[in-house]
């Protein structure tokens, strides 16, 4: 059986990265920019004050303090976004607002809190330094530099930047579509009542979730009986509509689970089942070229190996390079121990103090105990065959 990082490794060498499209970008946040940026333009475009004050002549106010102020005439009041209308010359100011445009003549801005205006007649009572409270054509960004390139994820500031250059429109990943389908005979829709046998339809609608938590678009494929016709009739209808495929339950080794027959009928089966607890029987492979994620049917399992396999996948998808949760470690509250031959991912409630982790788990740890990742901040990651002591550290991830 494959370990968690030799099968997470031999999938995600498969995943495809989707193509690119130009968005809005009032619509482009949390994309990946697929194409460098060059600056077309100067930030700022010229020099302007960083300060409500008085554009000045350093040389003018060298010496200017409480005691020995210095004594100009104010030749106009530069507003922001007006052009400047007169050269400031010995003697002289222009009062100047924040990001207005330096005025000619003018080498630094005093700021309004050390000067007195009376008339047409300002009295300084500090000095300045040559280039003082003046914000440099270009200082931010040049126009021919490289300011982004592609592969940048797209933040707030990124946006900014966008803006700032006078782009409207980006190029980026496209961020996949995820079909996704509940297998099993058991599963009752939301509203129906339940009858004897029967359960509610968690999964899908807690992937439902996590797709659209990993920024991929999920489209709800319902849910497929345990029968291999009406299964593969949805399989092909969510590779036509969508960039990847997840379905719960169906991947053991029960009769009922078709899941894999399915796959292999219409695609290839890259594996099935990884040393891990929650989630042995998972299955991945393609249909025409598109991931396929069976996942198991246990509601622990199915969020678990969401988050350890398919989060992932649909983020290099959608261009990240940077496709894991950080691990950090955590000190145990109790003794745990893990007697299977398989790493045991326990659902924890992480708590920091002092720059410590502390992680205690959410009690019962069974794969269909969903309220254990409803308690849950985060996973700790228990190896096979050890005995832990409180004290003792572990690796931690958080769940969000
Ligand atoms: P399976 O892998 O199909 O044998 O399912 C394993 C367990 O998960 C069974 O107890 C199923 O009833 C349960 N299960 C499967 N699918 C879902 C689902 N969509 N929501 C909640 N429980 C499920
Ligand atoms: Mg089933």
């Amino acid at each position: 059986m494959l370990s968690v990082e030799e099968a997470r490794q031999q999938m995600l060498e498969t995943i495809p990265v989707l193509g690119t499209e130009k968005r809005d970008i009032l619509d482009c946040s949390d994309y990946v920019l697929a194409e460098q940026l060059i600056a077309s333009e100067n930030i700022p475009p010229f020099d302007n004050s960083a300060m409500d004050g008085f554009a000045v002549r350093s040389e003018d106010v060298k010496n200017a303090s409480n005691n020995k102020p210095a004594a100009l005439s104010v030749v106009e009041t530069i507003a922001a976004g007006n052009a400047p209308q007169k050269n400031v010359t010995v003697g002289q100011a222009a009062r100047i607002m924040t990001g207005a445009m330096m005025p000619a003549g003018a080498d630094a801005v005093v700021m309004q809190e050390v000067t007195e205006l009376k008339g047409d007649k300002v009295t300084i009572l500090d000095s300045v330094e040559k280039d003082e409270n003046v914000r440099f054509t270009g200082e931010s960004v040049m126009q021919g530099d490289s300011v982004m390139s592609a592969g940048k994820v797209l933040r707030p500031p990124e946006v900014s930047m966008l803006a700032s250059l006078n782009c409207a429109e980006v190029l980026v990943h496209r961020k996949p579509t995820v079909a996704i389908v509940s297998t099993g005979d058991e599963l009752t829709p939301l509203g129906e009542p339940l009858t004897p046998g029967k359960i509610r339809d968690s999964n899908r609608y807690g992937l439902y979730a996590q797709v659209q938590n990993a920024g991929g678009f999920p489209i709800d494929m319902g849910i497929a009986p345990d029968d291999e016709v009406e299964t593969e009739r949805i399989f092909l209808e969510s590779v036509a509509k969508a960039d990847a495929l997840i379905t719960s339950g169906g991947v053991s080794v029960g009769e009922h689970d078709v899941v894999k027959n399915v796959l292999m009928k219409l695609g290839e089966m890259n594996f099935w089942r990884v040393a891990m607890k929650p989630g042995k029987p998972q299955v991945y492979g393609k249909i025409d070229g598109k991931p396929i994620f069976g996942l198991p049917g246990n509601p622990v399992s199915s969020l678990v190996v969401f988050e350890l396999f398919v989060r992932p996948a649909l983020l290099k998808m959608a261009g990240h390079s940077d496709l894991l949760r950080p691990t950090f470690k955590a000190v145990l509250e109790a003794d745990v121990t893990n007697k299977d031959g398989r790493v045991n991912f326990m659902r924890a409630i992480l708590t920091e103090q002092d720059g410590q982790y502390t992680a205690k788990t959410t009690g019962p740890q069974g794969s269909g105990i969903l309220h254990s990742l409803v308690l849950a901040n985060g996973l700790i990651t228990i190896p096979s065959g050890a005995s832990l002591r409180a004290g003792e550290t572990v690796d931690a991830q958080f769940l969000h």
